[in-house]
């Protein structure tokens, strides 16, 4: 049992005893990262009674966690490295605005995350990827409409599907192996082509002969304004946020302290660092090396009059998606494995969106917003959630393309972990010293 009310509440400030914050004992609970992750990470241990203060050097879901492809992608569990994937390198190397590039300065830093990559694909490793997402991926989904429903954010869930494109036989042909394998596990989903296709969207290109559409997948109205309406129901259970950059942490059977940029010192009973593509920089102050990379995505938003798309539509052999949002519509994806320190480029977005252009032929291209955001990305595709070598820290990052998706879970894990009890996942796979 948590320590929460029946009704998965936090008890009011009459019933239970002050917290340390309020004692001013410093925090209970201390969160690096206002990103989706942390996120939920605080408002469940929020909603179990404790007292959570969040850091964060930009805001609440300011990030990555602010721009994405706003997909619930519940059915996507397989593990980005797999045999098809690495076949398809090559081909996407070779065209710098491609689905997939490394900036060739970069490449010396980046190689043993990409051997890692590569062994993570090897046949027996994949498949024990591939049951552990796909685990990950049901508690993912109950705990999100859970979430929804107590925050009060179901009225922000779409619940229209996907349609994912073949542009031949032999590309379609290439897929059915990978739906296959999602069959196994329970995922519902149709192909489709001809007049069928065409209901499902309108005003396709005819280059594209065939599709897959997946009814159970679901998008959010906008993912920066469900974050915040996240936080929002977070903060009314009693967290607290300061704006600040952690500098430096530590940790002891005490608890932890966390250093700010202006040298000031907080201390919590537990820590829990959830700073998406930067957090290995603090993990490697408790003596935790995690290979940590960045994905690096990009799209633009256009005005939500550039196109009647119906659900979200998935361009996988271009490597990028488009999103109907209440924001607007989203275009883009691609990756771009160049850390955390260079620059944006958005020659990117711009090729992403001529593509769009091109499959989508009414679509008006005028007036977007480019973004970039890092996606945490560990070799294996799977997060890290447990404890840290030092005592009293707690890891929640690495969630590479689905960080979204598996944020409610994971801040449930997160609570579980912090408060003692069983976890309803086995969390070995998601172990931070599995490097
Ligand atoms: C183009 C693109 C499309 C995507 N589409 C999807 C999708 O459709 N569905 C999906 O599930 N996922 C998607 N993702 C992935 C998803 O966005 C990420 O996995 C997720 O946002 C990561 O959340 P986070 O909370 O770990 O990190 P962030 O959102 O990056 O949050 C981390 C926070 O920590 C803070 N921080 C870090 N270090 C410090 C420090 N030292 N001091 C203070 N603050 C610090 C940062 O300021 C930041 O606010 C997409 C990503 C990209 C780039």
């Amino acid at each position: 049992m948590h320590e929460n009310s029946e009704d998965g509440r936090r008890p009011s400030s009459a019933l239970r005893a002050p917290s340390r914050r309020e004692r001013g004992e410093g925090e209970d609970i201390a969160i690096i990262g206002g990103g989706i992750i942390g996120i939920c990470a605080a408002a469940l241990l929020s909603e179990a009674g404790r007292s959570v203060t969040v850091f964060d050097r930009t805001g609440i879901c300011e990030e990555t966690s602010s721009g994405n492809a706003a997909a619930f992608a519940f059915s996507d569990v397989l593990p980005l490295a797999h045999k098809g994937m690495i076949r398809q390198l090559p081909k996407w190397l070779a065209d710098p605005l491609g689905p997939l590039a490394i900036p060739p300065a970069y490449l010396p830093k980046l190689l043993p995350w990409l051997i890692r990559f590569w062994r993570a694909g090897a046949p027996k490793h994949y498949q024990a990827s591939l049951a552990t997402q796909a685990g990950m991926m049901k508690l993912a989904e109950a705990e999100w409409m859970r979430l929804l429903d107590r925050s009060g954010t179901r009225p922000m869930l779409r619940e229209d599907g996907s349609l994912e494109f073949y542009e031949s036989e032999a590309e379609f042909r290439a897929s059915l192996p990978g739906w296959a394998e999602r069959q196994r596990f329970g995922i519902g989903f149709r192909h489709v082509e001809g007049e069928e296709m065409a209901a499902l969207q309108p005003g396709l290109s005819p280059r594209f002969v065939k599709g897959t559409f997946v009814p159970g997948w679901k998008t959010v109205a906008d993912p920066k304004l469900l974050g915040k309406a996240v936080w929002a129901y977070a903060e009314k259970l009693g967290a607290g946020f300061e704006h600040a950059r952690v500098e430096r942490v530590e940790a002891g059977a005490n608890g932890a302290t966390i250093v700010l940029a202006d040298g000031t010192r907080r201390k919590a009973s537990k820590l829990v660092i959830a700073g998406g593509a930067w957090s290995h920089l603090l993990a490697k102050n408790l003596g935790d090396r995690i290979p940590l990379e960045t994905e690096r995505g990009y799209n633009t938003t256009l005005p939500a009059s550039a196109f009647d798309v119906k659900r979200q539509l998935i361009f996988s052999g271009h490597g990028f998606v488009i999103t109907p949002l209440q924001t607007g519509l989203r275009v883009g994806g691609a990756v771009e494995l160049g850390g955390i320190e260079r620059p944006p480029n958005f020659a990117r977005s711009k090729a992403m969106l001529e593509k769009a252009k091109r499959f989508l032929p009414g679509l008006d291209p005028s007036g977007g917003r480019e973004w970039m955001g890092y996606r945490p990305s560990l070799p294996d595709s799977l997060p890290v959630i447990g404890a840290a070598r030092a005592p009293n820290v707690y890891y929640a990052f690495g969630h590479g393309h689905l960080g979204l998706t598996q944020s409610a879970a994971t801040g449930s894990l997160i609570r579980d972990l912090v408060l003692g009890q069983t976890p309803p996942l086995d969390l070995i796979p998601f172990r931070p010293q599995r490097f």
